[in-house]
């Protein structure tokens, strides 16, 4: 059985004789670093001299330095730029890292696949929302929180676990409950389902439908509808109360007609590879040569799903209905960038 924390399982003020360095504004580096003010946590941001985010963090009444005055000064340097520089911004920190300090990540790759090799006498610990970082700003604003991970990849000072519980509450996220997982388990399960469910799977299954009917002679606004609009409300009744929940409020032939035909679509073989070469880290491999050429394949991809007939249909769309006053409320409350 998973153990869940929650705030009377973390202290605060454990944090209370800590500089926290927060690396990066942008989504979880605005979040993290306000939390942990509002929290009454000492926070430097790091970010380059001529960085866009710069103003923004300055003017929530943070102070920033660049990354290595900040690390410096820090005894917690949290990696929050992407994933992809992550290792640049780690050469000019390294020597900043002492003895007890604490190197802490919202996700594994780096450290799983090798890119950042800290030295021994640091801790190194992930303290992850599992969440976009405007809803863990505007969460803790509320009282609330998202719920969020642990994993403790080194523990030199025999503090680790202790400190990233009191982080993970200082940003929120033991209101909502946090779990213990591994850096590996964290990054296998995460490029797993963003590749194979979430964010690759979930789009080709809806290009995928929205083709077979257009093919079919079908008009493209009613695939449109059909196979992405209507993901959303399907999507939140599964949130809300897992497959039944969802098969309890459509109609019983849609429920027939799933349960007999859904399978039909579902690659498992195709699943399975994907999954083994997140794990024998070929994946991992073909992303950080994709970055050290400038991204050539990413770029091609990119432009493809741009001009997919789907974008164009859907955008027109959604300009044309008034479905979006939700939609347009989160838009303005999610960070500018
Ligand atoms: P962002 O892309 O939002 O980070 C942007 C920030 O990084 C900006 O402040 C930017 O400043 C700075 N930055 C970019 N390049 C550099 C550089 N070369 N040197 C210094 N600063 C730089 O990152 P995320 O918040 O999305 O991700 C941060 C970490 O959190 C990642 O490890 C990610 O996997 C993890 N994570 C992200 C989640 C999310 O929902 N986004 C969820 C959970 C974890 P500048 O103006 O200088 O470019
Ligand atoms: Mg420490
Ligand atoms: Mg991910």
């Amino acid at each position: 059985n998973t153990t869940v924390y929650y705030d009377d399982d973390a202290d605060v003020s454990t944090l209370d004789d800590e500089t926290v360095a927060v690396l990066g504004y942008g989504s979880q580096g605005h979040a993290h670093s306000l939390n942990l003010h509002d929290s009454g946590v000492d926070v430097v941001v790091g970010l380059r001299e001529d960085s866009s985010s710069r103003s923004a963090a300055e003017e929530a009444g943070l102070r920033v330095e660049t990354p290595d005055v900040a690390a410096r000064e820090a005894d917690r340097v949290v990696m929050l730029v992407p994933d992809t520089v992550q290792p640049a911004v780690y050469e000019a920190i390294e020597d900043e890292l002492d003895e007890g300090d604490t190197l802490q990540f919202a996700h594994g790759f780096n450290i799983h696949y090798g890119q950042i090799e800290p030295p021994e006498g640091v801790d190194v610990t992930m303290s992850a929302p599992k969440s976009p970082g405007h809803l863990v700003r505007r969460t803790y604003e509320r009282g609330e929180g998202t719920p969020g991970l642990i994993a403790i990849y080194q523990d030199a000072t025999g503090n680790a676990k202790e400190e990233a519980l009191a982080y993970s509450k200082a940003i929120g996220c033991t209101r909502a409950g946090v779990i213990e997982t591994t850096f590996q388990e964290e990054v296998e399960t995460d490029l797993f389902g963003e590749q194979a469910v979430l964010c690759g799977g979930v789009t080709e299954m809806v290009k995928a439908g929205f083709e077979t009917l257009v093919d079919a002679g079908y008009a493209p606004e009613m695939a449109y509808f059909e196979c992405l609009n209507e993901l959303k409300l399907i999507v939140d009744l599964m949130y809300e109360g897992g497959h039944m929940g969802m098969w309890n409020s459509v109609s019983d032939t849609a429920e027939y007609g799933g349960l007999t035909r859904g399978e039909e679509v579902i690659d498992r073989e195709g699943m399975e590879k994907i999954l083994e070469e997140v794990q024998n880290g070929e994946f991992a491999r073909e992303w950080i040569n994709e970055n050290q050429a400038h991204r050539p394949a990413y770029k091609q991809y990119r432009a493809a799903e741009e001009n997919h007939q789907i974008e164009e249909v859907g955008g027109g769309l959604r300009e044309l209905f008034a479905w979006g006053e939700d939609a347009d409320q989160e838009k303005e409350e999610a960070p500018a960038d």
